[in-house]
C-alpha cells in the first residue's frame, strides 16, 4: 500500500472525530425530505470545498458529485442525503431535527439511514486532502437524491445521463459493523380486472370486476409459499397491499378491481419472471386481468422528471470478487479483527449500480439498520470514525 499506512489511516479519523460527530449533527439539522434536498445541497458544496475537494458538480437531477484523485479506478461512494418524515412526533424523546450530540451519539431523523454515511465520506475528504499527495486514483463523493423514494434512480440518472460509471460504488448505508455484499430485490405490481357496470338493483346484466378480483387475491395468496429460495439473499415473497375498485355509483356494479402488491426478489428472480408467473395464473387468464407495472413519476427538487418502471432489481457480488476481497482486507488491517461479510434486509441504491448497470458494489456504513425510518434515530460516533477510516484507506489497499 506504498507509503501509505492503515494504522495512520485510522489515526488521522480518529483525530477528526469531532468534526465528523458535528458534521453529522449539522446534516441532520437541515431537514431534507425527498424532493426537497436543495438546502442540505448547498451545505454539502460548501463543505465538500472546504475539505479539499477539487472538483464539484450539481447535475441537472439534483445530485451532488465531489471528486478528488485521478487514475484507476474510479470508486464511487454513494450517501443517499433525504430521509424519510418523522412519523408520529410523540414517539419521539426528543427534538427530531436537533442533531444532539450525547451519551457518544448523535441524534435525529437521518442520523443512520443515512447522513452518518455521509459524514464520514466527508471526514474521508479530509484525511485524503491532507495527504498532500496526487492520488493515483478517481473517487466520487455522491450525495444522492429522492433515494426513499425510488430507490436507485439517482444512480439510473448519474450513470445514462451524467455518463460516469465507476468500477466501484462503495454504499454507505448502514450495516451495523458488517460489509455487505447484496439484498433482495422488489417491485410494484398492480392486477387490474375490468368488468362491465350496471345498475346494482339487476346485476346479472353486469360484469362485476370485484368478482373477478376475489379468486385472483387467493391465487396470489397461495403463489407466496411457492415462490424461489435462496441461500445467501433468503426467500421471494408477495404482499397485498392495496386494494381498489371503480363503480358509476355505490349503488352499480363494479367495472373495475385492481390488487396491489409488494413483491420481493430473490437471486433468480427478475421483474419480468415476476409479472410471467403473475400473468400465467388460471385465475388471472380466466378473469383477462392485466398485470401492470406502474411508472415512478415525480419531479425531484431542480424540478427534473426522469419516469421509470417500479423495478428495483435483486443483485449479489460474489464474496470471492477482488473488491469484496479488498473491503475484507481493509477491515483486517484497519480494526485488528475479522468482518461479518452479509446482506442488508432493505434496499438501496445497489438495485440500479449492480441491479441494473452490473457495476461492481459493495456497503460499508455507519449506524444499524433496525433505525432506519424509526423514532429516536441515532449514530454512533465510534461508528462514523470507523467508516472514514475504512473509506480513506480502502481505495489504496484495493489498487496494493
Ligand atoms: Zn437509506
Amino acid at each position: 500500500m506504498s507509503k501509505i499506512e492503515p494504522a495512520k489511516i485510522y489515526q488521522a479519523a480518529e483525530n477528526y472525530r469531532d468534526y465528523s460527530a458535528k458534521a453529522l449533527s449539522e446534516l441532520v439539522k437541515i431537514p431534507s425530505l425527498s424532493g426537497d434536498e436543495e438546502k442540505l445541497i448547498r451545505f454539502l458544496e460548501k463543505e465538500f470545498k472546504n475539505n479539499g475537494a477539487s472538483e464539484i458538480t450539481v447535475d441537472k437531477f439534483g445530485n451532488i458529485l465531489a471528486k478528488i484523485g485521478n487514475g484507476k479506478p474510479v470508486i464511487a461512494y454513494d450517501a443517499h442525503i433525504d430521509t424519510v418524515d418523522i412519523g408520529q412526533k410523540e414517539l419521539w424523546n426528543f427534538e427530531p431535527f436537533s442533531g444532539d450530540i450525547r451519551d457518544g451519539k448523535v441524534w435525529g431523523r437521518g442520523a443512520s439511514d443515512q447522513k452518518g454515511g455521509m459524514a464520514s465520506m466527508l471526514t474521508a475528504v479530509k484525511i485524503l486532502s491532507d495527504l498532500e499527495i496526487e492520488l493515483p486514483f478517481t473517487l466520487y463523493f455522491v450525495g444522492s437524491v429522492l433515494e426513499e423514494d425510488c430507490d436507485g434512480l439517482c444512480w439510473q440518472y448519474i450513470i445514462k445521463e451524467d455518463k460516469i460509471v465507476p468500477d466501484l460504488v462503495i454504499l454507505t448505508e448502514p450495516t451495523d459493523g458488517n460489509i455487505y455484499r447484496g439484498h433482495r430485490g422488489r417491485m410494484e405490481i398492480e392486477i387490474v380486472a375490468k368488468g362491465v357496470s350496471c345498475h346494482g338493483s339487476a346485476p346479472e346484466r353486469g360484469e362485476n370486476a370485484i368478482y373477478k378480483l376475489a379468486p385472483i387475491i387467493a391465487a396470489v395468496e397461495k403463489l407466496n409459499e411457492r415462490l424461489a429460495y435462496d441461500s445467501f439473499l433468503g426467500k421471494g415473497t408477495l404482499a397485498a397491499s392495496r386494494v381498489r375498485s371503480n363503480s358509476p355509483s355505490l349503488c352499480a356494479v363494479a367495472d373495475m378491481a385492481a390488487l396491489y402488491i409488494d413483491r420481493r426478489l430473490t437471486a433468480g428472480e427478475t421483474p419480468q419472471s415476476a409479472v410471467k408467473e403473475l400473468e400465467s395464473l388460471p385465475e388471472v387468464k380466466s378473469a383477462n386481468a392485466k398485470v401492470v407495472i406502474p411508472d415512478y413519476d415525480h419531479p425531484s427538487w431542480r424540478g427534473t422528471r426522469y419516469p421509470v418502471p417500479k423495478t428495483y432489481p435483486t443483485w449479489a457480488l460474489d464474496e470471492k470478487h477482488k473488491f469484496v476481497i479488498a473491503a475484507d482486507k481493509t477491515y483486517r488491517e484497519l480494526f485488528n479483527g475479522k468482518p461479518v461479510i452479509d446482506k442488508w434486509t432493505f434496499s438501496t441504491n445497489g438495485v440500479a449500480t449492480m441491479g441494473m448497470f452490473n457495476i461492481p458494489t459493495i456497503g460499508f456504513g455507519p449506524g444499524q439498520e433496525k433505525l432506519a425510518h424509526a423514532p429516536n434515530e441515532y449514530c454512533a460516533i465510534d461508528d462514523l470514525v470507523r467508516c472514514a477510516a475504512f473509506y480513506a484507506a480502502y481505495p489504496w489497499i484495493a489498487i496494493a
